[in-house]
């Protein structure tokens, strides 16, 4: 008889901002897959959260979730401290929760620019800031950034595409200053990717696509449970494209 194989994160606790729905919750069923106690973040959305925990809980798995926005620094500590207080000093951090509120540049209020700059970055510097206190040494950091860093390829996209840029910087910085603990921080940026967040623009966007389909969230789960893994201890810095050759 063939031996039970163990799961590769049994054991580990991580905690993925924004994971109630889309590409976080992905995250959050993927690393509670691989074996690890899951905790996440929502701010609104939490009959999908409860919803998700016992989805977890039905499979034998561990998961917390927490309401917390992300645009309140002390929210998100909050939430942070919280989850290694009741599932144990953290493994894996992954700040996913982003916002997209399109406008061209002529227009674009300072109300959402600032908005835009406090879930999409200032929480991604805080998380990482309040994650790094509470992780192990050898702990992985996986930031969710967007294949728009790279070509913003539409009208009105200015402030996100520049949100997203932001995140390459801190990832390459950021990874230097934790190498010493052999925390490893890395950048997942992915194209359009089937959530409620891309539902609006799915069809003009698809056939411009080489692959000519929209990403599933569990292809991008996927790269984020790889980067958290032993095999990947050698990557960090690094902003990985993930979008079906769409900035190609
Ligand atoms: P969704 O809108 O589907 O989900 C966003 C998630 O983030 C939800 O769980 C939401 O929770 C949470 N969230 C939003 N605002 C806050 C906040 N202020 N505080 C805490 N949680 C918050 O988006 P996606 O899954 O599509 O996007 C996830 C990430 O992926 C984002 O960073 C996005 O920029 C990025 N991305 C998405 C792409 C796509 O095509 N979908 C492409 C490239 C990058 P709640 O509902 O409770 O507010």
């Amino acid at each position: 008889m063939a031996a039970v194989q163990e799961k590769s994160f049994t054991g580990k606790v991580a905690l993925v901002t924004g994971g109630s729905k889309g590409i976080g919750a992905g995250i959050v069923r993927r690393l509670a897959s691989d074996g690890a106690s899951v905790a996440f973040t929502f701010s609104s959305s939490e009959e999908k959260a409860l919803k998700l925990v016992h989805e977890v809980e039905s499979g034998g798995g561990k998961a917390l979730a927490m309401k917390a926005d992300s645009a309140s620094a002390e929210e998100l500590r909050a939430a942070v401290i919280k989850t290694a207080e009741t599932l144990g000093p953290l493994d894996i951090f992954v700040s996913n929760a982003g916002i997209l509120t399109l406008g061209t540049i002529d227009s674009y209020s300072l109300e959402d620019f600032d908005r835009m700059v406090s879930i999409n970055v200032r929480a991604a510097f805080v998380g990482v800031q309040a994650a790094a206190h509470k992780m192990k040494d050898g702990g992985r950091i996986v930031l969710i950034g967007s294949n728009t860093a790279i070509r913003t390829a539409f009208p009105g996209g200015s402030i996100y595409s520049m949100t997203k840029a932001a995140l390459t910087g801190l990832v390459r910085g950021a990874a230097i200053d934790l190498a010493p603990r052999a925390i490893t921080v890395n950048n997942v940026q992915p194209g359009p990717t089937a959530t409620d967040m891309s539902a609006a623009h799915a069809d003009k966007v698809k056939t411009l696509i080489p692959l000519k389909r929209m990403g599933d969230v569990s292809e991008i789960a996927g790269l984020v449970s790889y980067l958290a893994s032993e095999e990947a201890g050698f990557i960090t810095g690094a902003s990985l494209t993930i979008d079906g050759g769409y900035v190609a």
